[in-house]
Order: C-alpha cells, then sequence, then structure tokens
C-alpha cells in the first residue's frame, strides 16, 4: 500500500474494463487515472460502420457531419460529478474528474452499425460489442418524432403507490422518486398548461378490521396523501379529484398489469385527452426529454442499463432486501418481467434473462456506491431513459473503474461521489 506522495506520482490504466461479469455484463471501456492532477478519463472507442436503408443513403457530407458530433456526447457526460478520496491523512488528494470521450479509433470496443434512416428505429448496445445506430446524424434531435410517440403513450399510463401498512403513510423511497419524476415530466411537457391538466387519484384495498369491508373514507385518506406529496413535495399543481374506488381494485384501462400484488394503495390516472390535447406538438419545445441517440447509447457502453424497462420481479427482490421498496410492492407480475422495450421491435431487443441479471447487478452496484437507483419502466427526463438529463446513479460503472484499479492502496468506501 502507496503512502500518498507515492501514490500522487503513479499512474493508472484499465484498456477493456468491463464493470459487470457473467450474464450480466454490458459495458466496456478505458480508464485513465492521473492521481496528481485528477484527471479520470474514460473513454469508448468505436468503430462507425455506415450502412445505407430503403428510407436514407450516406453522403459523404452527412457522414463527415456523423462524426463531427461525436464528441457532442462530451456535453452531456462531462462536469457532472467528481469522486473524492475520503482514505483518513488523504485530504489533499485532489478530487478525480472524470472526463468523457468516444472516438473513431482502433481497437474498438464496439463496432456501431450506423443506418441511415429518416424514420429511425431500434438503437441499441450488445453485450458482444456491437450495436446499431439507426438515424441520419448524432444531433440530439435525431430521434425525436418517436422519442415524442412513446414519451406521450407512457405518460397516459396509469401507476400505482403501494401502501404497506393500514393507517401509517408508508411511501417506499421508489415511490417519492417515482412521483417526483411524474411531477417532473408533467411539468415539463405540459408547461404553462399545467394547471390545467386533471389527475384522478383513486385508493383501494383498505378494509375495515372488525367489518373486512372496504373502508371508503381510509381510501380517500390515501389519496389524499399521495395528493399532498405531489403538491407539497413535488409542487405539482394540477386539478386532482380524490376517488375510493368501489370494488376490490381499480380497473386497468392499460391492460399492463400495474397493480400486480399492490393489494392496497393508490392509483394515479393521468386525463389521456388532457395529453392529447397540451402534449407539444413542437420537439423543440421539449428538448429535455428527448432522447439524444447516441448520448444514450454511450451510457450502455459505460455499462448502464435502459430505465423504461420494466424492473423485473427481480429486482424488485433485491430492491426490498436493499429497503428500498416495502415487502408489499410486488407491483409486477412474473408475466410482466418480460421486459418491454420501447425502443427496439421485440425481434431487435435483448431477450431478459441476460437484462434481468444486468438490472439486478446494476442495483447492486448502485448500492456499493451509495447512489438510489433509478426509476425504471417509465419515461423520466434521465438519458438512460427518454430524456437527456445526468442522475446520480449514471456515475457508479466509473466510479467502479476507479475503485478496481486504486484497490491496492484504496478501499471502494474510501472513495465517494460528489455531484456537480
Ligand atoms: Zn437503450
Amino acid at each position: 500500500m502507496a503512502t500518498l506522495e507515492e501514490f500522487t506520482k503513479m499512474q493508472f490504466e484499465e484498456d477493456d474494463f468491463r464493470p459487470f461479469t457473467g450474464e450480466a455484463h454490458l459495458g466496456n471501456f478505458s480508464a485513465y487515472y492521473i492521481p496528481a492532477s485528477g484527471d479520470l478519463s474514460i473513454g469508448v472507442r468505436i468503430k462507425l460502420d455506415f450502412t445505407d436503408s430503403k428510407t436514407g443513403k450516406w453522403t459523404k457530407p452527412d457522414q463527415d457531419l456523423f462524426k463531427k458530433n461525436l464528441p457532442l456526447i462530451a456535453k452531456d457526460w462531462n462536469d457532472n460529478f467528481l469522486i473524492k478520496c475520503m482514505k483518513p491523512g488523504w485530504e489533499k488528494l485532489k478530487p478525480a474528474k472524470p472526463r468523457f470521450q468516444l472516438i473513431e479509433y482502433a481497437p474498438p470496443h464496439y463496432t456501431m452499425k450506423v443506418i441511415a434512416a429518416l424514420k429511425d428505429c431500434g438503437n441499441f448496445v450488445r453485450p458482444e460489442g456491437d450495436g446499431q445506430l439507426w438515424a441520419q446524424s448524432a444531433d440530439r434531435l435525431a430521434k425525436a418524432a418517436t422519442s415524442m410517440i412513446n414519451t406521450k403513450k407512457d405518460m397516459k399510463l396509469p401507476f400505482c403507490i403501494p401502501i404497506d401498512k393500514p393507517g401509517g403513510a408508508q411511501f417506499s423511497v421508489q415511490s417519492l422518486s417515482t412521483l417526483e419524476t411524474f411531477a417532473t415530466m408533467t411539468k415539463l411537457i405540459m408547461g404553462d398548461n399545467t394547471s390545467k391538466f386533471n389527475v384522478e387519484l383513486v385508493g383501494f384495498g383498505l378494509k375495515n378490521d372488525k367489518t373486512k369491508a372496504l373502508d371508503p373514507k381510509a381510501n380517500k385518506a390515501n389519496a389524499e396523501k399521495v395528493k399532498s406529496i405531489l403538491e407539497q413535495f413535488c409542487g405539482l399543481k394540477v386539478k386532482y379529484q380524490l376517488f375510493a374506488c368501489e370494488d376490490e381494485k381499480p380497473e386497468d384501462p392499460s391492460g399492463r398489469g400495474y397493480l400486480g400484488l399492490a393489494t392496497m394503495g393508490v392509483v394515479v390516472y393521468p386525463n389521456v385527452d388532457d395529453i392529447e390535447r397540451f402534449f407539444p406538438k413542437d420537439p423543440t419545445a421539449i428538448v429535455d426529454i428527448l432522447q439524444a441517440p447516441l448520448v444514450h447509447e454511450f451510457g450502455h457502453m459505460l455499462g448502464l442499463p435502459d430505465e423504461y424497462n420494466l424492473l423485473c420481479s427481480e429486482s424488485v427482490d433485491t430492491m426490498v432486501g436493499l429497503g428500498v421498496m416495502g415487502p408489499n410492492a410486488k407491483m409486477i407480475k412474473e408475466d410482466e418481467a418480460r421486459l418491454k422495450d420501447f425502443g427496439a421491435a421485440s425481434s431487435l431487443s435483448s431477450k431478459s434473462p441476460r437484462i434481468t441479471a444486468h438490472q439486478k447487478a446494476y442495483i447492486e452496484l448502485c448500492r456499493d456506491a451509495g447512489m438510489p437507483p433509478p426509476v425504471f419502466g417509465k419515461s423520466t427526463p434521465s438519458m438512460m431513459s427518454v430524456g437527456t438529463k445526468f442522475m446520480a446513479h449514471h456515475c457508479v460503472t466509473v466510479w467502479k473503474a476507479l475503485c478496481d484499479m486504486t484497490k491496492d492502496h484504496v478501499k471502494p468506501d474510501e472513495w465517494v461521489v460528489k455531484l456537480l
């Protein structure tokens, strides 16, 4: 184990760092750390394979523009976080400052087949080191049309906030994140029309202790609790209507099985007509929630999962184990664990055992790094969902690279992420 003085004279390098192993593996990048300056270069080398399609043909200027746009991913990834060394006596060590780079260089970590297409579909990166991108350009609006359709569709889906115990307002961290995400998306999308947006809250499942009959008053009170979280904690001022469900369970018009095993809770029904009416027609109005395809695929190259995929039941167990979800939080039925990949046709989407293994390993890594895991299964402004926003949990694979490289000198819990 080096002294601080010795450590600052060292350099650390990983040319093919893979944050996960076995079936879960996704992500491959190089990391180069210079303790003296704090520079932590995180790079992915790609080979570009330009391919023509029925809807588009590559020209030399288009290819050049695409290559010119590659470094733009750094704008979304750089300057989001530092990793500080908390080892006793090492306070003077400069924090590690990651700089991200995507370059066309050999030998590649990934081969990207870039398919010329005005109408895009099916972007992906695979653990085998290949990927596909359907876009004529690497810029942010390249996938705007599809992103808008998916976001609008997703926004119309009702969702359930499970409540664990009668009487007590037991909201898990995951439920609070879900409500906060809903509020953020609504405000971003509705803008000035937010106050005209109708949202129904339906409390269900709570029964009277003695009579075992449904207790409408208590169920409505649960809806009231969700309203106050949305209004006060998330600052979402919309037109709320509160109800108690008259049946055992509220209906599921989406057929998505979102209630699953939840026996008590509150369902949030966004008004579908209002979404049709107020959803912006112009993509530039909601550029913050339009996925930049390459920025997102770069996240996969770093080993991050898709967050619009549903949370698989295996991962729910992990979340319950970590205390992030309450024991009644099993909202997703086993057959719903077949993940829906909004971005790709099912024939292209990677199959669920691997996604399941990866999601689980990722949630565990979030725990190790002390980061809350993402909200899965919903459109969120996160760059690994439908948006362009960097989130705290996006730094965990880089954190792991730094921990692994320096493991002979610094313990993992001595490297602490500071968000900027
Ligand atoms: Zn993806």
